[in-house]
């Protein structure tokens, strides 16, 4: 060992000791912080598709390849870190020797070769991922940029360092050639010698560069352990648990969509008959309240802005965008953690659990980050405005984005159920609804013995329940198609096309309720468990002697089809629902129904995000209105997976829009711009959101907007009296 491998070994060791011992700590901390969060016993369920979720979304990058370049140069890049990690570690040995390899594996031609490839691979993965976080910096002039609020020097640093620690990666060959210490073949490795052929034939300048280089990753290390909330490089290895802890490993990517979780306390569900505000937990109020597996989505966000850049609340100009809020939370976390660990925090009944003394010694900082309110405005000081928490329509296109899996939804509407069911804080103008659930088992509080007076007027007869025992299906009308005016032409026509078809079907008539859906949504859970329930009771009892199979429901509404198929089961109720799309699709496929006049004019697709998105129902009403137009179906560029909202769910539908522009218009104009005459939608709700923009830009005689279901009837029975155009107000 030469005086310059004495120096380049000492400083490896030295700054590799230093930065071992803070990343010991960061990870302590981390820990510390992720299990001051609730239990959640749920999430240790079904391992094994756990792990093939984990292996499949992170080595084939499934989340991120839907972006294109941007995705296979981060999968380069991520399988260039775990590879070539082995090089640094190889620099160990190269800095006492200038000959120094890795044992056994150093010496194959193989390794040579693999780690050659993926070192160029790697190094055009940053340099394209440098480009993109550049051409797309929230301060160039002029455009909307996904990184708007995200901290950018550190994913500068983290850029830079991956750089330069490929680079010298290939520095370090070089100097092997040009000093003739180098084993692999030109065939394996024509980068490093062409690299070498260019270097001096010095012969420390192995050592050197290898200290440079473990130099460099250690300043990363060091970096990043002084930083825990830097989710742009800690993501790297959060990722990987933060995946396999998703709540529904074994479902397809967008999987932590459509049923939304029960309220818990303690890990444990709410049974609201004995549930008492001042020993169980209703919905979160502090920080610490969101279970473990949100402080480590917190923790795991990349700051990447995938999610912010779907968001429809975000891009029509409210405060909401899904990555500030997860950010916010991250950084309140760990900033109130000292006080949390230190014994603080608020009990049930609001009283300090922690004694003077055992507060004495913390720094001011934490004790008034404890200080604030997680909801609450500016002059508050709140953690999160509620105009944010008030925006989301809970249409999912940021849990859909999201590379690493957070599952901001639910985050969301539990801080919902916390200001709903304890402080009665949320749009006052939501009341009304709600006080018409609970008295009148509808949304607009329409008289429970009208449900049935869309049938008035056809010419055939529809059965109820309990007047017919061998239907097939059971007609959930929902309560837009019931008493809402537009929606109630969707009703008779699904009515109409499913006897015609002569599928046995019946409804409930008066028996049914609202699924609940707004109710959960605006995070008014009580409300929702009793219309529930009593709903469930009355489906079971429809139902009885059945099994699940036979226990069949078709629904016209995107949101009772939801709550019904993927969140009835919470409380006993296991039933198949069906879109009434899907079931359409299926009789013009099986030739039950026959199109036989094509609906002309050029027709676009709205995607429902509670049938897209949440549920994966993309084809069938595709299908549907492929049989049934003239020519094929126009897309608009935000289609599919990528939907855009209408602006209702999330019970927005009673909420006023009073920040930025209306959602519904700007989704309105998209569906323009295609030049298609007919808007066709899935959901009610998007009926009368579409329909009111439509009508806003007074574009109600050039543009229709109506349900597939009428399209369909359209082509099917092209004599019958179609109604006119479904743009009557909103009745009830
Ligand atoms: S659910 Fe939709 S509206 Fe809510 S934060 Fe996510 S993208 Fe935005
Ligand atoms: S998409 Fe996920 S990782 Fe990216 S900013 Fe949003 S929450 Fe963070």
């Amino acid at each position: 060992m030469g005086s310059v491998q004495i120096v380049t070994t000492i400083l490896a060791a030295a700054i590799t000791a230093v930065a071992v011992w803070l990343a010991v700590r960061a990870v302590l901390k981390m820990v510390a912080v992720i299990r001051l969060g609730q239990p959640a016993p749920e999430r240790f369920s079904d391992k094994v598709a756990r792990a093939r979720t984990m292996l499949v979304e992170t080595a084939g990058h499934t989340r991120m390849l839907k972006w294109g370049v941007v995705g296979a140069a981060h999968w380069f890049v991520m399988v260039g870190f775990v590879v070539l990690s082995l090089l640094v570690l190889e620099a160990y040995f190269e800095v006492v020797t200038t000959d120094g390899g890795l044992p056994i594996i150093g010496h194959w031609a193989i390794f040579g070769l693999v780690t050659e490839i993926i070192g160029v691979l790697g190094l055009v993965g940053i340099l394209v991922l440098m480009a993109i976080r550049l051409r797309n910096r929230p301060t160039r002039p002029g455009g909307r940029s996904r990184f708007t609020g995200s901290t950018m020097w550190q994913g500068y640093f983290v850029e830079w360092i991956v750089l330069l620690v490929l680079i010298f990666g290939f520095v370090i060959r070089g100097f092997k050639v040009a000093t003739d210490h180098f084993e692999f073949p030109f065939w394996a490795t024509p980068v490093s010698h062409a690299v070498g052929a260019v270097l001096p034939d010095w012969a420390d300048g192995v050592s050197v560069a290898a200290a440079i280089k473990i130099i460099i990753s250690m300043t990363w290390l060091i970096v990043i352990s002084l930083n825990v909330t830097m989710g742009v490089a800690w993501h790297r290895f959060l990722a990987f648990p933060n995946i396999f802890f998703k709540r529904e490993p074994a479902k397809p990517a967008g999987s932590g969509l459509g049923a939304l979780r029960p309220m818990t306390s303690q890990g444990k569900p709410l049974d609201f008959e004995e549930a008492d505000p001042e020993k169980d937990q209703f919905g979160v109020a502090h920080v610490e309240q969101f279970s473990w597996k949100g402080l480590l989505d917190f923790s795991t966000c990349t700051e990447c802005g995938r999610c912010q850049s779907q968001c429809p609340a975000w891009n029509t100009g409210k405060p909401l965008s899904p990555k500030l809020l997860v950010l916010s939370l991250r950084d309140h976390a760990y900033a109130k953690a000292p006080y949390l660990l230190a014994g603080g925090g608020k009990d049930l009944t609001g009283e300090e659990k922690a004694t003077q003394a055992q507060l004495a010694h913390l720094d001011v900082l934490a004790l008034a980050e404890a200080d604030k309110p997680l909801i609450g405005t500016a002059e508050e000081g709140g953690v999160i405005d509620p105009d944010v928490l008030w925006s989301c329509t809970t249409c999912g296109a940021c849990v859909e984005q999201c590379p690493v899996d957070i599952e901001h939804v639910d985050h969301i509407v539990d801080m919902r159920r916390y200001q709903v069911l304890i402080e009665s804080s949320f749009p006052s103008e939501a009341g009304v609804m709600l006080r018409n659930l609970e008295n009148k088992g509808n949304p607009w509080g329409a008289p429970q013995n009208t449900r049935e007076d869309w049938t008035k007027g056809l010419d055939f007869e529809v059965p109820r329940v309990g007047e017919v025992d061998d239907f097939e299906y059971l007609f959930w009308v929902g309560c837009a198609g019931a008493f809402e005016d537009r929606a109630k032409k969707t009703t008779r026509a699904v009515a109409t096309l499913l006897n015609e078809a002569g599928v046995k079907f019946a409804i409930l008539g008066e028996g049914e309720t609202c699924s609940g859906d707004p109710a959960r949504r605006i995070g008014n859970e009580f409300v929702f468990q009793m219309l529930a329930q009593q709903n469930v009771e009355t489906l079971n009892e429809a139902f009885e002697g059945r099994d699940k199979a036979k226990r069949k429901i078709v629904a016209t509404c995107p949101h009772c089809f939801n709550t019904l198929g993927n969140e009835y089961g919470q409380l006993g109720g296991e039933f198949e629902v069906v879109h009434h799309t899907q079931l359409l699709a299926h009789l013009v496929a099986t030739g039950k129904l026959t199109p036989v006049q094509p609906v002309d004019g050029g027709v676009t697709y709205h995607d429902p995000c509670y049938l897209g998105r949440h549920n994966r129902v993309f084809a069938a009403p595709r299908e549907v209105l492929g049989d049934a137009i003239a020519g094929d179906l126009t897309e608009m560029p935000r289609n599919s997976e990528r939907s855009f909202c209408c602006g209702a769910g999330g019970a927005r539908m009673w909420m006023e829009e009073k920040i930025g522009k209306r959602i519904n218009v700007d989704r309105v104009e998209e569906a323009m711009a295609t030049g298609a005459k007919t808007v066709a939608v899935g959901c009610p709700f998007c009926s009368t959101m579409l329909n009111d923009g439509v009508n806003g830009k007074g574009a109600g005689e050039q543009v229709e907007v109506i349900d597939v279901a009428s399209v369909l009837l359209r082509s099917v029975k092209p004599e019958q009296p179609q109604g006119g155009k479904e743009t009557a107000p909103v009745g009830g």
